[in-house]
């Protein structure tokens, strides 16, 4: 069975059209000190069930997601553009 990503720009596409780039997690401040960043550069949680990860449309519209995948099932729920924000999100 094929996953399926619903993109906001070109509607339900194929997850091959996509290159995944990891966690969505919050940037620290650049002032924030090294733990901050040595945890955000190198140290992830591994958590079950809804996780939000950067995904690029390589093969479509080349605009960088926030995709909203279940890390059990693997289904995914929803999509964002990461530049326009929550008023384009996508569902599946
Ligand atoms: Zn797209």
């Amino acid at each position: 069975m094929a996953s399926l990503v619903p993109c906001p720009h070109c509607g339900i596409r194929p997850k091959e059209e996509f290159t995944i780039k990891g966690a969505a997690l919050p940037r620290p401040a650049p002032d924030a000190g090294e733990q901050a960043w040595m945890d955000y550069v190198y140290l992830r949680d591994n958590p079950r069930g809804q996780y939000e990860e950067f995904w690029h449309h390589t093969s479509g519209c080349r605009r960088w997601l926030v995709v909203t995948r279940d890390t059990a099932t693997h289904e995914i729920e929803a999509s964002r553009d990461v530049a326009l924000g929550g008023n384009t999100e996508a569902r599946t």
